[in-house]
């Protein structure tokens, strides 16, 4: 029945895949929490406006992929597509301006309607990190070393690359956007039709269009770097130092570009070969008008974001569950006495597996299928000399041992 479908772009995530997405989630958070940062939770919706004022009319989210609907008191709501917006109109609605500098860890679902494709969902989590109040390189660094140190830690390094830019301050960008805008409207009869549309509005834009055309005309375009002031380019040889001394390699990628107008100075990314089209794992930027855009007090800011489905897609798949201990009463009375067991040796922080029933041959299987470590053989008669039997289920042997040293024989399986 095509109803029982979960919605298109929408997935289940079964136990085997859960541990992926809270192994990428929880050494996410173990970072952040080791670089000094909190966690905050902002809603899974806002009001519409808290999008749209801070992601612009004119970049993708907006004009196609947000989950907008009138709730009934009639607000206009939006599921939120990205953490950065949310976590900006909360840091105004708290009044956390007293509290700067503000090193902020978000993790969560985020929304988007889009074609989906391996690594593009509809609903996806994202893990990602804000630090307001600061507006030198210093953070630039600690953020680009806490993603770096994050991938590393789920053994993603080699197969990844920091691709880094700098976008200036205002003042160089402003200089810079009338420059391309001259220049591509001397190109206008090529531009694909995305491009006219962004060249009035998102000139910027333009420079990481994937359209072929837009890539002939955009390689001979004035480029970014040659319009950055002096002040640009001092900050931008500042973090590109912290990071040589921090041993984190990247390429300058010219191309890299960040389209609305509170970015400013830094734009990152981290990328893979290994998923296709959907290569970027992790992107951030510094956007110090951003808080001020949406009517809080002018604090600069920096964050990334990551996609954890894109990452759990990435992780060699050898860091195996913990192996559980399995708990087989043998015959009827032993069945009781089995959950005891069970349950003291759970509370002692043990993975117990019970198998529900079935003769010994299925319980065994079953001990098999879920890939125990060891096996407790609770038999009817055992039991009334307070023994069982403790199988290695690797090598398969087995010893009676008496069911109050259990736990001292189990201690090399935990
Ligand atoms: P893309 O170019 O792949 O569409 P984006 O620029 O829209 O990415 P950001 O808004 O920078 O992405 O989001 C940060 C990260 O979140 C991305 O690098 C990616 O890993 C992940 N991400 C974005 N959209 C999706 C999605 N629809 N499904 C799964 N992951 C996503
Ligand atoms: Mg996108």
């Amino acid at each position: 029945m095509a109803s029982l479908k979960p919605v298109r772009g929408t997935q289940d995530i079964l136990p085997d895949e859960s541990r992926h997405f809270r192994r990428v989630e929880e050494t996410a958070y173990d970072v952040a929490e080791r670089y000094g940062f909190g966690e905050i939770t902002t809603p899974i919706f806002e009001f519409t406006d808290v999008f749209t004022r801070t992601l612009g009319d004119t970049s993708d989210i907006v004009t196609k992929e947000m989950y907008t609907f009138e709730d009934k008191g009639g607000d206009r709501v939006t599921l939120r597509p990205e953490g950065t917006a949310g976590v900006a109109r909360a840091f105004i609605s708290n009044g956390l301006q007293q509290n700067l500098p503000l090193k902020l860890f978000y993790r969560g679902p985020m929304f988007r309607y889009e074609r989906p494709q391996k690594g593009r969902r509809r609903q996806f989590r994202q893990v990602g990190i804000e630090i307001l109040g600061v507006p030198t390189p210093q953070a630039d660094i600690e953020a680009i070393s806490l993603a770096e140190t994050f991938l590393n830690e789920l053994g993603l390094k080699d197969n990844i690359t920091l691709e880094l830019n700098s976008l200036g301050d205002s003042a160089s960008r402003t200089a810079y956007r009338d420059e391309l805008v001259n220049y591509l409207n001397g190109h206008k009869d090529k531009l694909s039709h995305d491009s006219l549309g962004r060249l009035d509005r998102n000139p910027l834009r333009i420079l990481d269009s994937k359209d072929e055309s837009d890539r002939e005309i955009v390689a001979n375009a004035p480029r970014l770097q040659d319009s950055l002031n002096d002040e640009s380019r001092s900050f931008f040889a500042e973090l590109c130092a912290g990071l040589n001394k921090l041993g984190i390699a990247f390429e300058h990628n010219t191309n890299l570009v960040r389209g609305l107008d509170y970015y400013c100075h830094t734009a990152f990314e981290f990328t893979t070969t290994d998923l296709g089209a959907q290569g970027t794992v992790l992107a951030g930027g510094r956007y110090d008008g951003l808080i001020g855009q949406m009517g809080g007090p002018e604090t600069p800011g920096i964050g990334w974001a990551a996609g954890v489905e894109r990452l759990t897609l990435l992780l060699d798949d050898g860091k195996e569950a913990k192996r559980p201990v399995a708990v087989i009463p043998v015959g009827g009375n032993a069945e009781s006495e089995a959950l005891i067991v069970a349950e003291r040796l759970r509370k002692k922080g043990y993975k117990i597996e019970l198998g529900y029933s079935g003769n010994l041959k299925k319980r065994m299987k079953r001990a098999n299928d879920r890939n125990a470590v060891a096996a407790i053989l609770l038999g009817e008669d055992e039991l009334t000399r307070n023994v069982g039997t403790l199988r290695d289920m690797d090598s398969g042997e087995q010893n009676e041992v008496s069911l109050e040293s259990l736990e001292d024989h189990l201690k090399i399986y935990k």
